[in-house]
């Protein structure tokens, strides 16, 4: 066929690959709880910030270089961005890609997070620590959508990557990785339970070179 698909807007999901029910899954389970119900500064920002939810972005934002666990879950992340990176192309000899923020999610049913991408970054996303039946999804928005101008809808039976937006439905135990100039929100949903998740930031610095 005489079509190409051209500048594609990748999406990396699959599951971490920590034990089923392995100490590292379950340590951060509790210490995301454990954050949420004692960490006051956190809960203030939220009340302002991520009404009916706790976050940590406020107040502990760099999770993984101040607790060996959040520390651990890095490590196990970085090969995972390794490849996604190497997938899209970028060249990083002479650069290194370092997570640079990490912080913590609990939204209980009807908790909004509004559509935003994560300024300064390269890459940025989502290890879920436990996703109830019915939570909301992480939704992308495409990124061309401001200048479809007089662009008709797309037909119902349009291929899915053509869809101007797509939700992806993680389960616990899953990664998912993204460019952080892609928009993308959670939705309100009902649901029981907590939807508890981790969120990371990568940048990308020269390397100094050895003399
Ligand atoms: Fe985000």
């Amino acid at each position: 066929m005489a079509i190409r698909a051209l500048f594609p807007t990748l999406v990396y999901h699959r599951a971490l690959g920590l034990p089923p029910g392995g100490r590292l899954g379950r340590d951060l389970a509790d210490e995301c709880a454990s954050l949420a119900a004692s960490d006051e500064a956190g809960r203030r920002w939220s009340q302002k910030h991520y009404l009916g939810g706790y976050t940590s972005y406020g107040s502990h934002d760099r999770l993984h270089m101040v607790s060996s666990l959040f520390g651990g879950l890095r490590r196990r992340i970085d090969p995972h961005v390794k490849a996604f990176a190497k997938r899209l192309g970028y060249d990083l000899d002479g650069r290194s890609l370092d997570m640079t923020d990490c912080w913590v999610n609990v939204m209980p049913a009807g908790v909004v997070h509004s559509l935003h991408l994560h300024p300064g970054s390269v890459i940025s996303g989502t290890y879920y620590v436990a996703v109830p039946r019915g939570a909301g999804p992480l939704k992308f928005e495409d990124p061309r959508l401001s200048r479809m101008m007089a662009a008709p809808p797309r037909r119902a039976d349009a291929s899915p990557a053509l869809a101007g937006h797509v939700a992806v439905s993680a389960r616990a135990g899953d990664l998912v990785l993204f460019e952080s100039w892609l928009r993308h929100e959670v939705p309100p949903a009902r649901f029981e339970g907590e939807r508890v998740s981790i969120s990371f930031n990568y940048a990308c610095t020269a390397r100094s070179r050895r003399r």
